[in-house]
Parts: C-alpha cells; structure tokens; sequence
C-alpha cells in the first residue's frame, strides 16, 4: 500500500466504484477541466478527454475511444 493524496472522502450514496473496480469509470466527477483535457473522479482516477486513465497508484490506462479508426495512439 502506498500512501498518497488518495482522496478517500468519497460521500456518495452508494458509494463510487473504487479505483480498482472496472467499473471506476462511472464514479462521480469532482473537477472538469476540458480545457486541459481531463477529469477528476471521486475515486481519484484521472480520466483524460482520449479516454486514457491515471489510476491513484500510477497506473496508467491506454485510451480505449470506441471509434478508434480515426487516430493511433502510440505509447512510450
Ligand atoms: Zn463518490
């Protein structure tokens, strides 16, 4: 367990899908910034404007945009 800036004050009912559940995509929104493409969840995920994903314990999700004919996304 790493401790870090896991914001655990998650106060919805029910409770947001934690980080690691796969369905940590429909946690509830705490900030928005389109302006730099991407947004806070309330289980601390980072979800980016590509579909990426930040996961609180680094763990980075590549971008799974449905219609993926447009753009290749390489990855480091
Ligand atoms: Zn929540």
């Amino acid at each position: 367990m790493t401790e870090r800036e896991i914001p655990s004050m998650c106060q919805h009912r029910p409770s947001c899908p934690s980080a690691d559940s796969a369905d940590r995509e429909s946690a509830r929104l705490v900030a928005h910034h389109p302006e730099q493409g991407w947004s806070l969840l309330c289980n601390g995920v980072v979800l980016f404007e590509d579909t990426g994903e930040l996961l609180p314990d680094g763990q980075v999700i590549a971008p799974h945009r449905p219609l993926g004919a447009g753009r290749v996304v390489t990855a480091a």
